[in-house]
């Protein structure tokens, strides 16, 4: 960094010289976050997933939990899927490995609790991972007026496979265009630092409205810092 703006990627093999850096690190968003001196209210928590054997079609929706105990759907092959959180996560890994294998079980005698007749099935894989849960469980997106040129697409909790697609797109137009077709100033840097109150602190400013000043394509106030 030079000035308080970003200037360049420095990794073991290379440094890229560049105004523009993306934090899409997931898990890692904090780490990346406090290179540029910035800090995230993020921790890892520890998730686990299964995939049973086939079974004769049972229902075509998505079921869940309301309290998130489990969630899963039937797949077209007739394999179940199902995930669920069971409230020990952030404590049961050490190093990004897992310490104790109970979430599966536990997710699955929820399952079985709802659904006695899939009492019998198997489950043939299970994978593991750590999630980049916020403080208030919304990913942060966008710029900040802290860095210019830092954009922020990280902590999707539970939900970055699904949010992938629009958000890759969004960030893209943000980066291109210095605006997005959808407003994302609710996901702010910002609202992580405000005083009081649930309301975005950067609502309506114009740091994270996104036409806006730190945008790097403005270059002209780029020069002028
Ligand atoms: C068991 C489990 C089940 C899940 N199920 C679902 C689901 O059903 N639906 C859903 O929407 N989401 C689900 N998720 C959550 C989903 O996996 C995450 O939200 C999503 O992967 C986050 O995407 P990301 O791109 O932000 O981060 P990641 O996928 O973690 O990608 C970050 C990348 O950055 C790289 N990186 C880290 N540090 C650096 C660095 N310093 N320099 C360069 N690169 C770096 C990493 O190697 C990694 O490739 C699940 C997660 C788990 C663990």
């Amino acid at each position: 960094m030079q000035k308080g703006r970003v200037t360049a990627v420095v990794t073991d093999k290379n440094i890229f010289e560049t105004d523009l850096v993306v934090d899409a690190a997931g898990v890692a968003g904090r780490k990346v976050a406090n290179m540029v001196g910035l800090d995230l209210p993020m921790r890892p928590i520890f998730s686990e997933a299964m995939i049973t054997e086939a079974y004769p079609p049972l229902f075509n929706q998505m079921v869940g939990h309301a309290k998130g105990l489990f969630y899963g759907r039937q797949t077209a092959h007739g394999s179940f899927f199902w995930g669920g959180f069971v409230g020990t996560e952030q404590f049961i890994y050490r190093e990004g490995k897992p310490s104790f294998h109970y979430i599966g079980p536990t997710i699955s005698r929820m399952v079985i609790d709802f659904f006695p007749v899939l009492k019998d099935l198997n489950v043939i894989r299970m994978w593991s991972g750590l999630i980049a849960q916020m403080s208030d469980a919304i990913p942060v997106l966008g710029f900040t007026e802290e860095v210019p040129g830092f954009v922020f697409t990280t902590g999707f909790c539970g939900h970055g496979f699904g949010l992938a697609p629009v958000i890759g797109r969004l960030i893209s137009e943000l980066i291109l265009d210095c605006k997005t077709s959808i407003p994302i100033h609710d996901f702010c840097y910002g609202r992580l630092h405000k005083d009081s109150g649930n309301e975005c602190s950067c609502q309506g400013n114009a740091a994270c409205t996104t036409v806006t000043a730190v945008c790097p394509n403005k270059r002209e106030w780029l020069k002028s810092i």
